[in-house]
C-alpha cells in the first residue's frame, strides 16, 4: 500500500526478453507489411525500420498522416498547408520519445502567439506562459544529471507580487522542489537505503515541473518540444447555461483542483463537498478493474448513481467526453473514468495543451517520413488493402493474386471501419477452410461486430475579412454545450501560416470542429448555413458587425471510433490476433483496448509499439521499452 500524493510516476513496461539481440543480425531478412500510414503505421515503421526489418507501408491516400495529414489549398492568392484539423495534445511522452528520432531540420525559431487578455500581465516580459528555464547540473554519478525544469509561470508566482492562490501553490512547488530532487538524487546513487527510497518514489509526485533525468533525455524532448510546439495552459470554455471558464490547472494535486473551483465563475467548493462520491472514482482510478467495474455503465447512469451535481458535470466532466468524437449520452463510465485520469488526473500540468504553430506535416509527419525513407522503408500510396491472405506456410499477402508478395508478419494499423472490413473480406476470401486461420478470423470478426465508428465529424475553415476583438479573442475556445460545434480555434492566433496572412490582411481564421454531424451529406457550402445560428449564439459580433466570409475549407471524416458503453469486453488488444491463433498478425490503432491507461494519440502509438514488441519477440530481438501512464489515481492503492 504506496500512499499516492498525486499523479503517480509513469510506468515502464520493461522488455520481455532482455537477452534478445539490438536488432537483425547482418544477412537476415524480415519482411513487414504495415497497412495504414496514420501515427500508429509510422510508429510500427519506425520502429522496426530501426532495427533492421524490412518495412513496406501500404497507404490508401496518396499521401500519409492518416488523421495528421495535410494537403494544399490555393485560396485568396496564397498556398495554405492545411492540417486536417488543429490537435491540442498532452501527455505526448510517447510521441516525443519518436520524435527524438526524428531529424527537425533547422528549428523553426517561432514567435510566441499573441496573449489572450488573462495572459497579457505574464508575458510582459517577453515569455511565454509556458516557457521552461532549464537549469543542469551533473551529479558525481556519471549516468545522471539533475534538470530542474522552472516553468516561467513558476518565476512570475517569486518575481511579481502573488495575486492569487495558484501562485501561492506554484511556490510551494518551487521551495520544496529542489530540496526534494537532491533527496531522490542521493538515492539514485546509493547514499540512501531502499526503504527511503519507496517514500521517495511517492514524493516524486509531489512536484511534477521537476524531473529527474538520465543523460539529459528530458531535456532532449523538452527541446523538441520547444522547437516545433508551443504550450498554452488556458482552456477556455463557452456554456450555454453558466458563464464562460478559463479552465488552468497549477500546483501538485488536489491543490489544482481546488484552485480551479475557487477560481471558477460557476462552481463554489459546496459543489466540491458535494460531489466527494464522484471523487473517489477518480482518486481510487485503477485501471485493473476499470472495465469490469464501469463499462456496463454510461456516463449518464454513472453520473446519476453518483449523484454528480449537474452544474459540475457539465462544465467539467461532459466537456472531457464531447472531445472525444463520440455521443455524451452513450459514452462508456469506463471510458470517460480514463480519458478523466489520462488526461487529468495523472498530470498535474493537465489542462496545458501542446499545439504546433505550424501544420502537422511539417511539424511531424514529413520529417517522420523522410527519416523512415532513410531506413529504407518503401511507401505504397494510393491503394486501399482488401483483404489478407495466407498461405500454407504462414506468411501473409495483401494481394491473394500476386503470391510473390509474401510477408513474415503484418500490422493493420488503420481505423476500425476499415479493420472491420479488411478482417471480414478476408474470411470470406480465404482459400484454406476450416484452419486455425479461418477459426481466428471468424473469432476476431465476432468482437468486433459489436464495435461502431463514432459520428461523421466535420472541420470547417473559414477566411473572414475581420477580427474578433482581442479580450474574444480566444485561441481555443471550447463550446461543449453548442452541438455540432466542439471546439473553435482562432488559427491565426496559434499557426504562423495564417498570423501571416492576417497581418497582410487584417482578416482572421477560425476552424469550427463539429463532432457527431448528424445532419448527413450535405455540400460543403451549406455547414456553415446550418450552423450559423449556433455560432451566432457564441460570436454574434461576426453577424452583428457583417464579417464577410472570404473562403472557406470543409474536411469531413469518420475514421474515430465509438466508446459506448458495454463494449470494452469486445474491444481486441493489440496481439488479440496471436492469441486467436495468427501469430503474425498485429493491431495497432486508437480503437483498440490496453491494459493501461491510454487514449487518441497516444493510443495508437502505445498499441503499434506492442504490435512491434510481438514482431521482436518472434523474432528475437529485443523488445522496445513501453512508456505508460500509471495505472492508479492519486488515492490509496
Ligand atoms: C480534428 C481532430 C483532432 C484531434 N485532436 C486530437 C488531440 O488533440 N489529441 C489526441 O491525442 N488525438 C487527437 N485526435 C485523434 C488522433 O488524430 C488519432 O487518435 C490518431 O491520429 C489516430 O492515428 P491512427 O494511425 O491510429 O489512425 P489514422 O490516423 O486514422 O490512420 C489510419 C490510416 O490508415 C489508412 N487506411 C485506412 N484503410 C486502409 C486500407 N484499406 N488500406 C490502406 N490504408 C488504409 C487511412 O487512410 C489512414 O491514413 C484528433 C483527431 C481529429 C480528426
Amino acid at each position: 500500500m504506496y500512499p499516492y500524493l498525486g499523479g503517480g510516476p509513469p510506468q515502464i513496461i520493461l522488455p520481455v526478453n532482455p537477452e534478445g539481440l539490438p536488432k537483425l543480425p547482418y544477412g537476415m531478412t524480415r519482411k513487414v507489411l504495415v497497412i495504414g500510414g496514420g501515427v500508429s503505421g509510422l510508429s510500427a515503421a519506425l520502429e522496426l525500420a530501426e532495427r533492421g526489418f524490412e518495412v513496406t507501408i501500404k497507404e490508401k491516400q496518396t499521401s500519409v498522416g492518416g488523421r495528421y495529414s495535410t494537403h494544399k489549398l490555393n485560396a485568396l492568392g496564397e498556398e495554405f498547408q492545411l492540417s486536417t484539423g488543429f490537435h491540442g495534445n498532452n501527455c505526448w511522452a510517447i510521441f516525443f520519445k519518436l520524435g527524438e528520432k526524428v531529424p527537425q531540420g533547422e528549428p523553426l525559431c517561432l514567435p510566441d502567439p499573441p496573449p489572450t487578455k488573462d495572459q497579457r500581465s505574464k508575458v510582459k516580459l517577453g515569455f511565454h506562459h509556458g516557457s521552461v528555464v532549464c537549469v543542469n547540473w551533473k551529479g558525481s554519478h556519471n549516468d545522471s544529471a539533475i534538470c530542474i525544469h522552472w516553468k516561467v509561470s513558476e518565476l512570475f508566482s517569486i518575481l511579481c507580487p502573488l495575486d492569487g492562490f495558484s501562485q501561492w501553490i506554484s511556490l510551494l512547488c518551487l521551495i520544496n522542489g529542489p530540496v526534494l530532487r537532491i533527496i531522490q538524487h542521493s538515492v539514485s546513487i546509493g547514499w540512501v537505503p531502499t526503504v527511503v527510497q519507496h517514500a521517495m518514489f511517492n514524493l516524486n509526485s509531489l512536484t511534477p515541473v521537476f524531473t529527474i533525468t538520465n543523460n539529459f533525455r528530458e531535456y532532449a524532448r523538452i527541446w523538441v518540444l520547444r522547437n516545433t510546439m508551443c504550450c498554452w495552459p488556458d482552456n477556455h470554455f463557452a456554456f450555454r447555461d453558466y458563464e464562460w471558464e478559463n479552465v488552468y490547472s497549477s500546483g501538485p494535486w488536489p491543490l489544482n483542483l481546488l484552485a480551479m473551483i475557487i477560481r471558477s465563475p460557476n462552481l463554489s467548493l459546496w459543489t466540491a463537498i458535494k460531489t466527494w462520491r464522484v471523487s473517489l472514482g477518480f482518486i481510487l482510478y485503477n485501471h485493473g478493474s476499470l472495465y469490469e467495474t464501469y463499462d456496463n455503465l454510461t456516463y449518464d447512469e454513472w453520473a446519476d448513481m453518483y449523484g454528480v451535481v449537474p452544474e459540475f458535470g457539465d462544465i467539467w466532466l461532459k466537456a472531457g467526453i464531447s472531445a472525444s468524437f463520440d455521443e455524451v449520452s452513450s459514452f462508456s463510465a469506463a471510458e470517460f473514468l480514463l480519458f478523466s485520469h489520462f488526461y487529468f488526473l495523472s498530470v498535474a500540468e493537465a489542462e496545458h495543451r501542446d499545439y504546433s504553430s505550424v501544420d502537422s506535416g511539417t511539424s511531424l509527419i514529413n520529417p517522420w517520413v523522410e527519416k523512415l525513407k532513410g531506413l529504407g522503408v518503401k511507401f505504397e500510396l494510393g491503394t486501399a488493402v482488401t483483404a489478407l491472405g495466407f498461405d500454407g506456410s504462414g506468411k501473409v499477402t495483401h494481394d491473394i493474386s500476386d503470391p510473390s508478395k509474401l510477408y513474415d508478419h503484418v500490422i493493420l494499423a488503420v481505423d476500425l471501419g476499415s479493420a472491420k472490413q479488411i478482417l471480414s473480406d478476408s474470411l470470406e476470401q480465404l482459400r484454406e477452410r476450416n484452419s486455425a486461420v479461418e477459426r481466428a478470423l471468424a473469432r476476431i470478426k465476432n468482437d468486433l461486430k459489436y464495435l461502431d465508428k463514432a459520428p461523421p465529424f466535420k472541420i470547417l475553415k473559414v477566411w473572414f475579412d475581420k477580427q474578433l476583438e482581442r479580450d474574444r479573442n480566444h485561441p481555443i475556445l471550447q463550446t461543449p454545450q453548442h452541438s455540432p460545434i466542439n471546439l473553435i480555434v482562432q488559427l491565426h492566433q496559434v499557426e504562423q501560416q495564417y498570423r501571416d496572412w492576417v497581418a497582410k490582411t487584417g482578416g482572421s481564421v477560425m476552424e469550427f470542429h463539429l463532432y457527431c454531424w448528424s445532419h448527413g451529406e450535405v455540400e460543403d457550402d451549406k455547414v456553415w448555413e446550418i450552423i450559423s445560428p449556433t455560432v451566432r449564439e457564441i460570436y454574434p459580433e461576426i453577424f452583428d458587425s457583417n464579417f464577410k466570409i472570404l473562403a472557406s475549407y470543409v474536411k469531413s471524416g469518420d475514421s474515430c471510433a465509438s466508446f459506448k458503453n458495454g463494449t470494452a469486453q469486445h474491444r481486441p488488444r493489440a496481439i488479440f490476433p496471436s492469441k486467436c491463433g495468427i501469430p503474425n498478425l498485429g493491431l495497432a490503432g486508437d480503437w483498440l483496448r490496453t491494459d493501461y491507461p491510454s487514449a487518441l494519440t497516444e493510443r495508437s502509438v502505445s498499441t503499434a509499439i506492442e504490435s512491434v514488441n510481438q514482431v521482436l519477440l518472434a523474432e528475437g530481438i529485443q523488445q522496445v521499452p513501453l512508456t505508460v501512464t500509471t495505472s492508479f489515481g492519486p488515492g490509496f492503492i
